[in-house]
């Protein structure tokens, strides 16, 4: 299987790693659309939100138990953070493996565009 967050996952592509367990791993995005901008991955592929099933669904909840410390390790919390999932080509997920955006750093509007 072809997927760029799989060979991110397994080393084969380097990442700015922000944090990593067994289960999963957190970067920093190439293309930062907020001055802080962080992704987090399953390291196992799931292809997108659309894939959660119950079982598969302990990592997702994993992700979000480790989102408070990363974004301490980040420096974010006091401010604020937002974190986005991308689902489907309507909703521009470019990278079909389930990930999350953490970002901060600036004002964000609402709803998003
Ligand atoms: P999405 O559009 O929700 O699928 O998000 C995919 C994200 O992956 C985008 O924000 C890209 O900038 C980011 N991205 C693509 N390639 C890499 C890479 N090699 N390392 C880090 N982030 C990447
Ligand atoms: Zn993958």
């Amino acid at each position: 299987m072809d997927c760029l967050f799989c060979a991110i996952a397994n080393g084969e592509i380097p990442s700015k790693k922000v944090y990593e367990d067994d289960t999963i791993l957190a970067f920093h995005d190439i293309d930062p659309q907020a001055p802080v901008h962080v992704l987090i991955i399953p390291k196992q592929h799931i292809r997108s939100a659309f894939e959660i099933t119950p079982e598969n669904s302990a990592v997702v909840a994993h992700i979000f138990e480790k989102i408070p410390s990363i974004a301490k390790s980040l420096g974010v919390t006091e401010e604020g953070f937002r974190v986005v999932n991308n689902c489907g080509d309507a909703a521009g997920q470019s990278v079909k493996h389930l990930h999350f955006h953490l970002m901060a750093g600036r004002q964000f509007g609402w709803p998003a565009g």
